[in-house]
């Protein structure tokens, strides 16, 4: 969506939210070529402690193809975080690599014929379990297609990168004087004054009333689990995105398993609707959920069982931020001009990170995002439907 640039570009801006869609706008304002702006950027806990440290970290170029609009996010995305990576040492840095992927059926029972099968195909990895795979695996994406970063490294790397002033403290509402942002209020240290305003707060940003009267973001909980396998150097970068049916008759599952470079291997999945906690440090995994994810892993690996000496790191949760139509929202909000939103980018926000934040910079500063058409993302898309429902 372009609006009107302003006469000068906004020179206070202020990002409220350290995930890694609010770490990207803040670099990507912060190297602007034409007008660099280093913001200020208010967390209420600390950066990457929500999804963006809890998330996967993978990446492809064209999964999102089938989306036309998401197709050109995630494509300059994918773009940007190999460029990111050659600038940043992402590498060492935040564990960018690129990786092979399979599509792999984990049987409800072991079928020894199956696993002869498997183990037969050139494809599976050696420290996989042939009995893990109902059929020969599936490639899903080679490394020209498919890579990941820790999501955690890579939105504290950029972060730091941009310069941004990071105050912690939890912003209470935007406060907006003739159509215009003044600023935010931030809780114990009153009024931050800004020209803009960048609201990235998912699943929160709809407690900020200006937000819930537009559009509405909602929280999908997902579980994850981190493993130090016992024989790390083992472990060779192969994404799996797994089938499971634990019984017959049970819910299909489609947990995904990471190997890391740091040696570390994440697994998640087990997502259920729950209504998002205020404070997101106090966000923990459904015990059966965990349970759950440590069973697939052991059937994946004896690498990865706790009784063969995987050591667990983490057993954890976090919300993917979903909007109604599935599509994240990133722009201007209708009515208050210099208050921007980016939210709602579910599955896919450590890929599309890059792309929101150089987008958002541009329209900022420049008046015009060009890296993307941020039309079908803007939150004004809603207003008809709200208006319609008579909310
Ligand atoms: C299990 C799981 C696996 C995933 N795997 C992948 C993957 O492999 N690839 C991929 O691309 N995406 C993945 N995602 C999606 C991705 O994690 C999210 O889309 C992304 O992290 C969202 O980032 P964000 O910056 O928008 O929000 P968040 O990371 O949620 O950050 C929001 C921040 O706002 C802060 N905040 C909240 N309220 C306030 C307030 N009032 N004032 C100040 N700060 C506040 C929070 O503390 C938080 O730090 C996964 C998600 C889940 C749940």
């Amino acid at each position: 969506m372009a609006t009107s640039p302003a006469a000068a570009p906004p020179r206070r801006v202020v990002i409220c939210g350290g995930g890694v869609v609010g770490a990207c706008t803040a670099y990507f304002l912060s190297t602007h070529a034409a007008s660099p702006t280093v913001p200020t950027l208010v967390e209420k806990s600390s950066p990457a402690c929500a999804a963006s440290g809890k998330a996967g970290g993978f990446l492809a170029l064209d999964w999102c193809d089938k989306t036309p609009a998401l197709s050109a996010l995630a494509r300059a995305s994918f773009a940007l975080h190999r460029r990111l990576a050659a600038t940043l040492d992402g590498g060492s840095a935040y564990g960018f690599r690129p990786v092979h992927t399979l599509s792999i059926c984990l049987p409800t029972d072991p079928d020894p014929a199956a696993a002869a099968a498997a183990a037969a195909s050139p494809l599976l990895p050696a420290w996989v379990d042939p009995a893990a795979s109902a059929a020969p695996p599936r490639e899903l994406g080679t490394t020209d297609t498919t890579a990941q970063v820790h999501p955690g490294f890579f939105t504290k790397a950029v972060l730091a990168a941009s310069g941004a002033e990071v105050v912690i403290g939890e912003a209470e509402r935007v406060v907006v004087r003739d159509g215009r942002v003044a600023g935010v209020v931030v809780r114990g240290r009153g009024e931050v004054d800004a020209d803009a305003v960048v609201l990235a707060l998912v699943p929160w940003s709809g407690r900020f009333e200006m937000v819930r009267e537009v559009f509405d973001v909602s929280g999908l909980k997902a579980h994850s689990i981190v493993l130090r396998p016992r024989e790390p150097e083992n472990i060779t970068p192969h994404a799996l995105f797994l089938s499971y049916q634990p019984e017959p008759g049970a819910k299909m599952l489609d947990p995904e398993v990471y190997p890391r470079p740091t040696g570390e291997v994440y697994i998640c999945g087990m997502t259920k609707d729950e209504e998002v906690p205020d404070d997101p440090e106090t966000i923990t995994g459904e015990p059966d959920s965990i349970a759950m994810l440590h069973k697939i892993a052991g059937r994946v690996s004896g690498q990865l069982k706790r009784e063969e000496g995987a050591e667990v790191v983490a057993e954890q949760a976090c919300y993917l931020p979903c909007t109604d139509d599935g599509l994240p929202v990133i722009g201007e909000m209708p009515g208050v001009k210099g208050c921007y939103v980016a939210t709602g980018h579910s599955c896919w926000g450590i890929l599309n990170a890059p792309a929101t934040g150089a987008a958002l910079a541009e329209l900022i500063l420049d008046g015009d995002a060009k890296i993307v058409d941020l039309a079908p993302f803007s939150p004004a898309r809603f207003l008809k439907k709200k208006s319609k429902r008579g909310v």
